[in-house]
């Protein structure tokens, strides 16, 4: 992108012509106020962790259940018929939004794509090697969900080897000339990648899907067998359209809150019919048995596919809610495509803004983990994977960012998003440290973000289709704000009077020293200054309060509101406290109150009052201040 784009970018009005030819042209102040307004004055950045729901989906869903009468869809009633029709409907629908049809693909309910993992784990025709036949290979990219590289524990203790790949080897492959040979082995091979990451949004090749299914795409399916492939569609789903008709993947894991945002709890596994039937299941729950035996180890299983892998009663009233999730994202965005560019747009111009910001020594302010530059919406999804910088180049931790960004409303994900191996590779964090990071006390998920100066996890802000132009606004401003060193103008400085002044007046103190369980205990003898004494004072009530002594140790005083503290030993009380204490508060041209949380550098400002000239100095260390004011 050429300088003058990118400056030309930088204004709204242009923004707003060069994201309408990304955007779907929806009336976005309009949406959020009809469909979102529960959102307003909070600036939501993680859709890759849930995205929101409409509100009319959720009356659709009401209206629909409130006048239908939905029964368990194993009994033979009027009403179970009305579910059982209702969720093949749903089926139907579904497998339509990933243009395909039941006579390839299946359309399995589970609990998540955690879940539609699990079973393709337990059920695959994994065969174990023997010293004749090296059995079974379970390949996965390294930059997978937690929930992809977890199928890997129970296959080992059956002796099916696994082997991680990382995607520069997948990248770096040679092209292969060897077109698949005719196989009689009856092995099967699983491979599994993302078709889009949960930690950068990059998006693998679809194409992978068909090579690996010939055998061609990494030197590890070469190994004579079947290749079967699992495309972990959960994060891709969610902003972009998949076509398994071109790309048709073995088994395809989703979770439908990544899409719709409601329900929860709900996910599926598409698997096109011809795997499906390779399936070996060996628990058998209810609704999955053709017939079966108490007594004696007999069981038949349904002819129908779905029907043996769906243990129990299905989630039948959350399943008939993506009804009206398919139906309300059509009406508000039109189509999936929209939702694409819409949501690259966004993720373009914060990524743009969010790399080229810079310290004032002109050092970078993110640091961004991913290969891409977003160019191209067909290897970018709208999801920004970053650390932040300090001005010396230093990683500022995540849970500090977090924090701070809570306090302005605005929420992402930090950490490493489920991903570790994504995690690992951009952070470079070798196996050896995250052993030792266990070691040190750091978990996943945790807020230990540094370990000895080092990130164990990032940022990821991600859009939705209800994402706006302000969203990206509001964080990059928060970014420019509290992370972006920049010269502290203190020709600005203002001081202004923040409590009324008090006259030292002799008044009612207490002997800190003396004050027993926090306490206010009169004595008799009045003084009008604390003192911070270095030995203990016994009370002189000793049978009382032989355990209760207090040691006053320092006195900080803090006469201006957000800066430094000013030590002393002995001070003057007013009749607001100690004298002095917050009396004032910098403000800016418009007379309004700075803080730290605003302005950081507000910590640099040392105040030091002298009683005898009664004047106050402000000093900054490297901030070239000299300020006196008479009290
Ligand atoms: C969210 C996600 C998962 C896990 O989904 P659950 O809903 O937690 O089961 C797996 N893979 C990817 C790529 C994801 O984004």
């Amino acid at each position: 992108m050429a300088a003058q784009d990118f400056q030309d970018l930088c204004t709204f009005e242009s923004f707003k012509s060069f994201w309408h030819s990304y955007g779907y042209g929806v009336d976005q102040q309009g949406l959020i106020e009809q469909e979102f307004n529960r959102i307003k004055g909070l600036t939501y950045l993680d859709h890759a962790g849930t995205t929101l729901f409409p509100k009319s989906q959720i009356k659709a869903f009401y209206d629909d259940i409130s006048r239908n009468i939905y029964g368990n869809p194993h009994s033979h009633n009027p009403c179970s018929r009305l579910t059982h029709d209702t969720v093949e409907t749903v089926r139907y629908r579904i497998l339509q939004h990933f243009n395909t049809s039941p006579e390839e693909y299946s359309v399995i309910f589970t609990s998540g794509c955690t879940a539609a993992l699990k079973l393709v784990a337990d059920t695959f025709p994994w065969t174990a090697g023997s010293s004749q036949n090296p059995g079974s290979q379970f390949c996965f990219l390294t930059d997978n969900h937690t929930s992809v590289v977890g199928m890997r524990g129970a296959l080992a203790l059956n002796g099916i080897s696994t082997v991680p790949v990382r995607p520069q080897e997948v990248e770096k492959r040679k092209p292969s000339a060897q077109t698949k040979s005719e196989d009689v082995s009856s092995v099967s091979h699983l491979f599994c990648y993302p078709a889009q990451s949960n930690f950068s949004g990059r998006k693998y090749p679809l194409s992978y899907v068909k090579e690996i299914q010939s055998g061609q795409l990494y030197p590890a399916c070469q190994h004579s067998g079947r290749w079967f492939v699992l495309l972990d569609a959960a994060c891709f789903v969610s902003c972009s359209p998949l076509d398994l008709s071109r790309c048709p993947a073995d088994f395809v894991p989703i979770s439908f809150y990544k899409i719709f945002g409601f329900p929860t709890g709900l996910g599926a596994l598409l698997v096109r019919n011809e795997a499906a039937e390779l399936l070996r299941k060996t628990y058998f729950g209810g609704g999955t048995a053709a017939a079966y035996l108490a007594e004696e180890n007999y069981f038949i299983p349904k002819p129908n596919v779905i029907s043996r892998f769906e243990d129990g009663t299905i989630s039948f009233l959350d399943i008939i809610s993506l009804y009206h999730g398919f139906e309300t994202l059509r009406k508000l965005t039109g189509s999936m495509l929209n939702i694409q560019h819409h949501t690259f747009g966004l993720a373009r111009y914060t990524f743009m803004m969010l790399s080229c910001l810079r310290h004032n020594n002109g050092k970078p302010v993110a640091q961004i983990h991913g290969d891409n530059d977003f160019q191209n919406m067909a290897e970018q999804g709208p999801i920004i994977n970053f650390s932040l910088l300090d001005d010396q180049g230093q990683t500022v931790g995540y849970s500090q960012v977090d924090k701070m960004a809570s306090l302005f409303n605005i929420h992402f994900r930090t950490g490493c998003f489920c991903n570790t191996g994504a995690c690992q590779h951009y952070l470079s964090i070798s196996n050896q440290t995250v052993k030792s990071n266990l070691h040190a006390g750091h978990i996943c998920g945790d807020n230990i973000d540094l370990v000895d100066g080092c990130p164990t996890g990032s940022l990821r802000v991600s859009f939705g289709y209800m994402s706006s132009f302000e969203d990206s606004q509001n964080f990059l401003q928060f970014v420019v704000n509290n992370f972006v060193s920049k010269p502290l103008i203190l020709d600005q400085i203002r001081l202004a009077r923040f409590k009324s002044p008090s006259v030292m007046k002799a008044s009612v103190s207490y002997d800190l020293a003396l004050i027993p369980n926090d306490q206010p205990r009169h004595k008799s003898e009045l003084k009008t200054t604390a003192s911070a004494e270095s030995t203990t004072t016994k009370s002189e009530d000793t049978e009382q309060n032989n355990h209760s002594t207090h040691t006053l140790t320092n006195i900080f005083i803090y006469p201006v509101k957000s800066c430094a503290s000013f030590q002393v030993t002995e001070w003057p009380l007013g009749p607001q406290g100690l004298l002095y204490d917050r009396l004032w508060m910098v403000v800016n041209e418009n007379a309004v109150c700075l803080n730290q949380k605003r302005e950081p550098k507000l910590c640099l400002i040392c105040p030091v009052i002298c009683l005898a000239s009664n004047t106050m100095k402000l000093h900054a260390a490297g901030l070239y201040i000299k300020y006196y004011t008479c009290i």
